[in-house]
């Protein structure tokens, strides 16, 4: 060894001060879990690889004990067994409806409780993820509206989401069996409670781990982010998730809007269309979805049909038409069937496609816009929301 090397502390055996209790390891970028592995001393020069082969084994081959991961030295497993875990959400209830749709509720840190719902076609089966608890936000015909925000989810309680129910669908592989790489679940759509892109970083970084090509795997183009309309976020979602967006748009007029979807009044239709005509160019993905629920009365005439067209003009879209989900309290009811086809035919005559959402999981409440949480006492009062729908 050169004598006049320079001394340098050896950073490879003096472990670093750690915080207290084991980090989890789900929900870490791959950035994150490879400077946890170097704070347990893992040698830098390994700790890519190391992270590299956890993650397989935690999103590839949904593996949570430490021992299971065969290709690491029993020191190492040891090592990792005593200063991490790797822990998912806890399923309090899991609910089948008559028709497969699956509806489970989580329990997260603190004592909350989101819901995620698992619905089955016959070419793909869709998993309806939370973002937060409650919503800061207070759109007027939307059940979760009502409830007041609790907390962001962290990346590992939203990834956690795909992974408890890829868990209950069995759809982990064997490893050996190179054939069984099923996929029950193959669809994600952000849709659940809250506004994704009101908790940003964490969505984001749970996405990418969700589309990381040596884990979960899903195309970003099989994860549907849903926003409200947050109109600043919305070219960072194209920079940084690069998924499918959909828009909860609801209504043709500032007037409609600004009740139905109050976020309207910070961002109004103008400049949210703005930011949504770049974002298929610069996510390169295929259209955006326009979410629009049919309220009777409101917003369901055939010249709001037609001004949606007008609106959207150049823009490539799909209108999914959602026929409202009545829920105890809500100042809306749901329009006629006639009403919804003959506002779908206009659409389609556009040469827009514009399928009515069916509604899954009625028999267990599972519907868009009904999950809650079980924190009945955040509510608003039916007063405090026939106020604000103007009412
Ligand atoms: N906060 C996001 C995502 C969650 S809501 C957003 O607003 O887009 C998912 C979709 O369900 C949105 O389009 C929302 O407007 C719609 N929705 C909410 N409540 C509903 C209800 N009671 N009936 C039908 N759709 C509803
Ligand atoms: Fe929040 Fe979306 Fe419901 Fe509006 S529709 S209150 S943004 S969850």
């Amino acid at each position: 060894m050169d004598a006049k090397a320079p001394i340098t502390q050896d950073v490879h055996t003096i472990p670093r001060k750690l915080p207290e209790g084991p980090i989890n390891l789900v929900g870490l970028t791959r950035e994150k879990l490879r400077a946890a592995l170097i704070e347990i001393g893992t040698p830098e020069k390994q700790a890519k690889m190391r992270a590299g082969q956890i993650w397989q084994w935690i999103y590839h081959w949904g593996v949570r004990d430490f021992g299971e991961m065969t290709n690491l030295s029993k020191d190492y497993r040891a090592t990792l067994a005593a200063h991490f875990v790797v822990a998912l959400p806890e399923v309090v209830t899991r609910q089948v409806s008559t028709d497969g749709t699956r509806k489970y509720l989580v329990r997260i840190a603190g004592g909350h409780e989101v819901e995620v719902v698992y619905i089955p076609e016959t070419d793909r089966g869709t998993l309806c993820i939370s973002s937060q608890v409650g919503c800061t936000l207070t759109c007027t015909f939307c059940h979760t509206g009502t409830q007041k925000l609790v907390r962001n989810l962290t990346p590992a309680e939203i990834v956690g989401q795909i992974l408890v129910a890829r868990d209950d669908l069995g759809e982990w592989p064997v490893p050996g069996d190179r054939n069984l790489e099923t996929r029950l679940l193959s669809n994600v759509v952000l849709m659940g409670m809250g506004e994704p892109l009101y908790n940003f970083e964490n969505v984001r970084d749970a996405m990418n781990i969700a589309m990381d090509p040596e884990g979960i795997s899903l195309s970003r183009r099989r994860i549907t982010l849903s926003t409200s309309g947050v109109v600043p976020e919305i070219a960072r979602t194209a920079d940084e998730i690069g998924c499918q967006l959909a828009v909860s748009f609801h209504a043709t007029t500032d007037e409609v809007r600004d009740v139905l979807v109050p976020i309207n009044k910070r961002w109004n239709i103008e400049a949210l269309l703005d930011a949504l005509r770049v974002y298929p160019k610069a996510s390169n993905s295929e259209r955006i979805t326009f979410e629009y629920v049919m309220l009777d009365g409101v917003n369901d005439s055939d010249a709001d049909a037609h001004r949606l067209i007008e609106l959207i003009k150049g823009i490539p879209a799909k209108i999914n038409l959602i026929p409202f989900n009545e829920w105890p309290g809500a100042p809306y009811k749901r329009s006629s069937n006639n009403r919804i086809r003959a506002f779908s035919d206009i659409i389609y005559n556009a040469g827009y496609a514009s399928p009515v959402r069916k509604p899954r999981g009625e028999d267990i409440m599972a519907a868009c816009g009904q999950l809650k949480s079980a924190t009945e006492r955040e509510r608003k009062s039916a007063r405090q929301i026939a106020q604000e729908a103007g009412l």
